[in-house]
């Protein structure tokens, strides 16, 4: 293990709560945690069992002044988060006591830690791989149970394990090529399994890849834009599927005050409802923003849910709206199918070809149901389940189709009948490629980028 400095940090967040944490970690967190520490029974951390909570009182010793009633856990490595010796001083959560308490423990030898350096440190010291770390940043923000579920897979090392089953066969294949190149007279087996071998590991790399659509709406939510002229049922469709799905799981105003992100939940599927503040009020967010921007706003959606009122003529205003979601992956809903029908479903479909079209009435909740199978269907589809390992995460997006693009090389290589140790130098680009996603390969600049996008205290 290395040997690396103490360091401490407020984990709990910013803000009033009922207790607050303080972790240590590092080879001197006892010792530190014990200067500034007196239990009521005169019981000293370093005789505390692993594992182990202790009642007492946070004291600076310089004044004698008591700081706060806390509960300390002590945990000693290697079995802790980190893999070093950890103690959590649990307080009430006001920030003074937190803050008091963290200098406290920086005046007897801590450093402050950086952002997610506990969770770095779990890295260093082997007990996590890189994939496993950035997992840890997506629980902390996943916004739905699903994401939840495929940051745990990967925590548990899900994706780390299919990555490195991939690398080691391409590993093989390098030394069962050098053994070739060196022993050329000898009995090595034959090279005509390299081709397949190599589609092989293509194949699962694409799967992966193919994958990551599906995890990118996990991560961020399936994008979704209602719209429609005013008065068509806007809002209550908003209404209705919050209602409906009670799992709000966050509001959050967007980069510029206009526009406010919703998620809910439908069937399982992250669906961020993406709303100009206005629209609820004003509804028209064409008029209100004008035709430019609205088309901007759009760019952004993933889905684009336009509404019409199915007992009127279509206006120009609706067709305007059609002419603006027109290249969208759009779902049109008749609306008001409860009142006498005016608008055709055809009528829609030539004007939006490719376009789903539902008839809804908000007024009793009919083709509700319709519109949610048709946006879960949208998201589960292809053969992709979530209990796949599904790729959540950019980076290693990024490094997966360097790593297929490598191999293909490869096999071009192959096909073009060159020197077969020339293949070598396309799988050996393709192992690193891997190797970054886990850690094995990956330049410090890249790790310290992955860990600065965590909170400080984790
Ligand atoms: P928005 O302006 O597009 O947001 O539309 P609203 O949701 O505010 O609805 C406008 C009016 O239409 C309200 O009086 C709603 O009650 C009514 N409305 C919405 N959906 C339906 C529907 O399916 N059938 C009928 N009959 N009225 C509806
Ligand atoms: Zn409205």
């Amino acid at each position: 293990m290395n040997v690396l400095d103490t360091i401490a940090a407020i984990s709990t967040p910013p803000g009033e709560g009922g207790i607050g944490i303080v972790r240590l970690s590092g080879d001197m967190s006892i010792d530190i945690a014990s200067r500034i520490f007196k239990s009521n029974t005169g019981k000293r951390l370093d005789k505390v069992k692993s594992h182990c909570m202790v009642y007492g009182h946070i004291v600076d010793p310089d004044t004698n002044l008591e700081i706060d009633e806390v509960l300390v856990s002590v945990m000693k490595a290697p079995h802790t988060y980190t893999r070093e010796d950890i103690v959590e001083i649990n307080c009430h959560g006001g920030f003074t006591p937190l803050k008091k308490i963290l200098e406290l423990c920086l005046r007897f030898g801590a450093r402050p830690a950086g952002p997610g350096e506990f969770t770095k440190r779990a890295f260093i010291n082997g007990r996590i791989d890189l994939a496993q770390a950035e997992a840890v940043m997506d629980i902390i923000r996943s916004n739905s149970d699903d994401a939840l579920k495929t940051s745990v897979a990967q925590l548990e090392g899900k994706i780390s394990r299919e990555i490195s089953d991939i690398r080691s066969n391409i590993v093989d294949l390098i030394a069962h090529i050098d053994a070739y190149v060196d022993f050329p007279e000898e009995d090595v087996e034959e090279l005509s399994d390299l081709k397949p071998d190599i589609e092989r590991s293509i194949d699962k790399i694409e799967k992966l890849i193919t994958s990551a659509s599906t995890g990118k709406i996990l991560r961020e939510g399936l994008k979704t834009v209602i719209i429609g002229k005013p008065n068509v049922g806007k809002s209550s469709l908003l209404n209705a599927l919050l209602k409906e799905e009670r799992a709000i799981v966050t509001e959050i105003p967007g980069t510029t005050r206009d526009i406010i992100e919703e998620y809910i939940n439908i069937k399982g599927v992250p669906v961020k409802l993406i709303d100009t503040a206005g629209i609820r009020d004003t509804n028209d967010i064409v008029e209100r923003i004008g035709v430019e921007k609205t088309k901007k706003f759009l760019e952004q959606a993933d889905l684009v849910i336009l509404m019409f009122d199915s007992s009127l003529n279509l206006t120009d205003e609706d067709m305007l709206i059609i002419e603006l979601v027109k290249d969208k992956k759009v779902v049109a809903l008749l609306n008001k199918s409860d009142l006498p029908s005016v608008l055709k479903i055809d009528e829609i479909e030539r004007s939006l070809p490719g376009a789903k079209v539902i008839r809804t009435s908000l007024l009793d909740g009919m083709g509700l149901d319709e519109l949610t199978d048709y946006v879960y269907g949208l998201f589960y589809n292809g053969d992709i389940r979530i209990d796949d390992p599904i790729i959540t995460n950019t980076r290693h997006l990024a490094c997966l189709k360097k790593a297929v693009d490598s191999l293909r090389s490869a096999v071009a290589t192959f096909d073009d009948g060159k020197p077969v140790d020339l293949i070598t130098v396309d799988l050996m680009a393709a192992v690193e490629a891997l190797g970054e996603i886990t850690g094995e390969t990956a330049g410090e600049e890249i790790i310290d980028r992955i860990f600065q996008n965590f909170c400080v205290g984790k």
